[in-house]
């Protein structure tokens, strides 16, 4: 298992349960796995198929992304292949021949195309080790996307009684669970449920005070970031996007208005880094791939916590730190309101109503974010302090603002309690707004009497002596402030209030400093990969995430061997991709002068250790002790070609192993020479020009010596 994650994904160890999950499914049992968006469910099946001997079928309704999918698995040297309506007949028959050969590892599918009863019989006749239930929560109707095509997998069971299958979702409430796991008919089948606490996520919730400055504000020195920027109408999503072009920044626009082709091309545009920006309602983001967002931003206030969770998941997939921010208004929460109103259905209208109350309490607590939203999913948080979140890493100073409070109270009392947030302040800031000449409210006593604190600090104090019990919002149409029955004794000055500090100034926190990597290069490396992703037309992702481009611009590789214990970095992109990755990392050290000691010196510090499996390990100990590979293999019972990739590893991780008593020097020079004339990327046609005298095993291991620097010189 190990090897393998090394070998195609370039990891060096799991993520929670994968490695149980992979375990469990390689013993042929049905599982269940409940892991939150960058929870890593894709590795889940991926690697057991490579283990298993026949074919794995991975079953997902996105059919615009199989091809990103299968891209990225054959960029990572994985056989493997889609079919779906996007293909002519000529184009599935080479494919249907080539599953029927057993060439293919793993095959992606649309649900409806898999239960066609030719397509099964066809299956019947493949080895179908595993079929892979991607976004199942889709079978059940208590779902967010419930597709009735999914209803028709629990054929599955009934025709392939011995293939294990594994569902998958992302979606944590039990009632999904439950129906997911009886549809599908799932036997005795292990459950795994991964936290949902996005570690990498910071959360935070600002006041809706100028939303547009703040993004903006916050967008500084972020002009090359992904982000997702959610609106509750296509109008201000429109509005918005257009305004964040104009001030020079790549923004599109993602609605259920625009053409289903419109669409397409801005998410496609999006996913290949053609724009950085995308503006959407919540139309947007189902199936979105793509692991560098680093940030979302809601505009406007969600409509559930659920939602909002699922919206925010899509940041930071890579694992990498990300942002979300949610700007909070009152105004918005009553648009909301005043929309479930005019719903005819009364039980729905209960369950909106009580899904809004949820998300405004989040909005307003002065509990820690990720707290809350974990609570939401039935889970606790161990640590008082997450330490990413807005709550958590500013701790709100209090002072003693009694005065502030008794004017808001007196003021909602002397104009009758008739009237909303945004008046009464008007009031206390001695506004000459008409409508408070002609109600006359400029004569009462806290008229201008609030010229100390600004509209948004107001704001902020109506807000808290709210969220305090002071105060309540009442009304359907026009909410209006009501005092409670609490605020007597403040009133009366026998009781203090202590309220918020205001903030200084609209500020969106960055929470970027502290990451120290080189921001330079990552720029160059970010360029270079957008280059070769368009060259081969697929999405930047594929050819390297962020977190390994990251990684580089900490550690400076300057080997084959160096790059290749960056994070993401297997044997297939070293590779195809590693000479020119290289080239630009030495000719930026070389520009920006930083020394060969300085970047030795990190190198050696790289965090990224090799596994040191026990079985690579015991062949080390045993050619340690000079015992023939033939020797190793019998002694340990293991193929040949086993040792061999043992060897080719310890190689590569540097063990100095020396592979002159396997291949003749006469035989390395000529492997050598072949490999330089056809470059190191693929074995065949090394292998095609030497002919039957050269067997696989001796051309990897030269090209392994040659990937280190370590040939034989002539
Ligand atoms: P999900 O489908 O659960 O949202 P993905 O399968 O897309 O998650 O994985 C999320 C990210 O984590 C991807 O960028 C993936 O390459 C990365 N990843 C998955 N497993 C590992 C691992 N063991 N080590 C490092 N990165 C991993
Ligand atoms: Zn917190």
């Amino acid at each position: 298992m190990y090897t393998i994650l090394q070998k195609y994904f370039g990891y060096t160890s799991f993520y929670p349960l994968q490695e149980d999950i992979i375990k469990e499914s390689l013993g042929q049992r049905d599982v269940f796995v409940l892991m939150p968006t960058g929870g890593g469910k894709s590795l889940c099946y991926q690697l057991p198929a490579l283990l298993f001997d026949g074919v794995t079928i991975v079953i997902s309704p996105l059919i615009a992304l199989m091809k990103d999918q299968v891209d990225g698995l054959l960029a990572n040297g994985i056989p493997a292949t889609f079919i779906n309506s996007s293909l002519s007949y000529g184009e599935i028959d080479i494919k249907k021949r080539s599953l029927s050969n057993n060439e293919v590892k793993i095959l992606y599918i649309a649900p409806e195309r898999l239960v066609m009863p030719e397509f099964l019989q066809f299956l019947q006749r493949l080895k179908v080790c595993l079929f892979a239930i991607d976004e199942s929560h889709c079978i059940s109707e208590w779902g967010h996307d419930f597709r009735p095509e999914y209803r028709q997998l629990k054929l599955l069971k009934e025709r392939f009684p011995k293939v294990p299958i594994m569902a998958l979702t992302a979606t944590a409430t039990p009632v999904v669970q439950e129906d997911i796991i009886t549809h599908l008919k799932l036997s005795d089948c292990r459950i795994f449920k991964a936290s949902f606490n996005r570690k990498n996520l910071h959360y935070q919730i600002k006041p809706k005070d100028n939303p547009y400055y703040q993004i903006l504000h916050y967008l500084k020195g972020r002009q090359k970031d992904s982000g997702i920027i959610y609106c509750q109408s296509r109008k201000t999503v429109e509005r918005l996007s257009t305004s964040l072009q104009k001030d020079g920044y790549r923004a599109l626009p993602y609605h259920a208005g625009l053409t289903a082709e419109a669409r397409t091309e801005n998410q496609e545009r999006f996913i290949r880094e053609d724009v950085e920006i995308i503006v959407a309602t919540i139309a947007f983001g189902m199936g979105i791939n793509k692991p560098n967002v680093r940030y979302v931003i809601h505009y406007d206030l969600p409509k559930s916590i659920e939602g909002y969770y699922q919206e925010t998941g899509r940041a930071g997939r890579d694992g990498l730190k990300s942002d979300c921010i949610l700007f909070f208004s009152y105004a918005d929460m009553f648009k909301i309101e005043y929309f479930i109103n005019q719903k005819t259905d009364e039980g729905e209208r209960q369950v909106a109503y009580r899904q809004l109350r949820e998300m405004a309490n989040y909005c307003e607590s002065n509990v820690c974010r990720r707290r809350l939203l974990l609570a939401y999913f039935g889970e606790k948080l161990d640590e008082p302090n997450c330490r990413s979140c807005d709550v958590c890493l500013e701790p709100k100073e209090r002072f003693d603002g009694t005065i502030a409070a008794q004017k808001i109270l007196s003021c909602v009392y002397r104009v009758g309690e008739r009237f909303g947030i945004n008046y009464v302040i008007d009031i206390l800031q001695g506004s000459k707004n008409q409508k408070i000449v002609q109600n006359q409210h400029n004569t009462i006593k806290t008229y201008g009497a609030g010229k100390e604190y600004s509209k948004s600090q107001w704001q902020a104090f109506v807000r808290e002596l709210i969220q305090l019990g002071y105060l309540r919002l009442d009304g359907d149409k026009y909410p209006v402030l009501k005092l409670q029955e609490k605020c007597r004794n403040v009133l009366l000055s026998s009781e203090k209030v202590f309220l918020i500090k205001p903030e200084e100034q609209i500020s969106v926190q960055k929470i970027d400093a502290g990451e120290d990597y080189d921001r330079l290069l990552f720029e160059r490396l970010r360029t270079l990969r957008k280059t070769l992703a368009d060259q081969e037309g697929v999405p930047p992702y594929v050819i390297f995430h962020d977190t390994s481009l990251k990684e580089m611009s900490i550690y400076y590789p300057q080997s084959l061997l160096g790059l290749r214990k960056i994070s993401g970095v297997g044997d297939q992109k070293l590779m195809k991709y590693g000479k020119v990755v290289l080239k630009e990392i030495a000719d930026y050290c070389e520009q920006h002068h930083i020394m060969p000691n300085q970047i030795a010196h990190k190198c050696s510090e790289s965090p990224v250790k090799q596994p040191k499996t026990s079985t690579v390990q015991m062949t080390l100990e045993l050619y340690k002790q000079h015992l023939t590979i033939h020797e190793i293999a019998q002694k340990r019972n293991l193929a040949l070609s086993t040792i061999i990739s043992h060897l080719e590893k310890l190689i590569l991780d540097g063990a100095g192993i020396s592979i002159d008593s396997i291949v003749a020097t006469e035989k390395q020079l000529h492997i050598q020479r072949a490999f330089k004339e056809s470059g190191l990327e693929f074995l065949n046609p090394v292998k095609e020009k030497l002919g039957n005298d050269y067997s696989y095993e001796e051309i990897r291991l030269v090209r392994a010596k040659m990937m280190c620097g370590c040939e034989k010189k002539q």
